[in-house]
């Protein structure tokens, strides 16, 4: 058994105030939830100690959106995956789209940080995915298998067995364009495909593979109905307790 997670990246939103609150009412609604959804919140740096103090005590897990290529040192303005684990994350999204096109982070540094993450007990979400002109181009598969190996493959079979994979279409991103369900569908089964060909059936029968990109209280139930999706990475929806809930609820 696969398992099912529904994960809400807030970006860079909320004031720590508004992102309390919100973890305050994603608290209160959670009983809604099913139980064998797992709840994770992704929240900027700033809030993640305030808000590791609401989720206590509940199912919701704390993610952060990245960590830091190096173990500690002279890096200002990084943050270690030490540090994260010391507040209470358990998860950190690394290799978000927004970050490979920003801030310039290629696959050598992603399995540096994957390598950190899991070294201080830290599961990580890595994100791959296609951008628009490489789908209309038909290179999506090769663009996805190429991120994938680079980075996944790179890895020994225990530290792979610890990452949770997203597949976040660029061009669905945060733009309200969701890949159909067949879309999506077709390419988490190429993933599922590709790490079995490397880790075995077995292997590979076993990873969460999530979709992001636009994903909704409209869409999700038709999404995660689909064999190899086994849940979601929110954005937007994210930042409103209400839809969020509802997403998980429509599992
Ligand atoms: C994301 O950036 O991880 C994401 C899925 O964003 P949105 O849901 O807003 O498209």
């Amino acid at each position: 058994m696969r398992r099912k997670i529904v994960a809400g990246n807030w970006k860079m939103n909320t004031t720590v105030a508004e992102g309390v609150q919100l973890a305050k009412e994603l608290v209160e609604g959670l009983a809604e939830v099913p139980a064998d959804v797992n709840l994770i919140i992704a929240p900027p740096f700033t809030h993640l100690a305030p808000v590791a103090e609401i989720i206590s005590g509940s199912a919701i897990a704390l993610s952060a959106q990245n960590c830091a290529d190096e173990p500690k040192g002279a890096f200002t303005g990084e943050v270690s995956a030490a540090m994260l684990a010391g507040i209470g994350c358990t998860y950190t999204i690394l290799g978000h789209s927004e970050r490979r096109q920003y801030y310039g982070e290629t696959s050598e540094k992603l399995v540096k940080k994957i390598r950190l993450a899991l070294e201080n007990g830290l599961s990580p979400i890595f994100c791959v995915g296609e951008k628009l002109e490489e789908r209309n181009a038909g290179r999506h598969f090769e663009v996805v298998g190429a991120q994938v190996a680079d980075v996944l493959f790179q890895l020994s079979e225990l530290e792979a067995s610890k990452v949770v994979i997203a597949y976040e279409p660029v061009w669905a991103i945060g733009t309200g364009v969701t890949a159909t369900s067949a879309q999506a569908e077709e390419i988490h089964a190429f993933i599922r495909g590709i790490i079995a060909g490397q880790f075995g059936e077995e292997f590979a029968e076993r990873v969460s593979i999530l979709y992001g990109g636009s994903c909704k209280p409209s869409n999700a139930k038709e999404l995660f109905a689909c064999p190899d999706i086994d849940g979601g990475l929110i954005g937007g929806a994210a930042l409103k307790a209400a839809d969020f809930l509802a997403i998980a609820k429509s599992y």
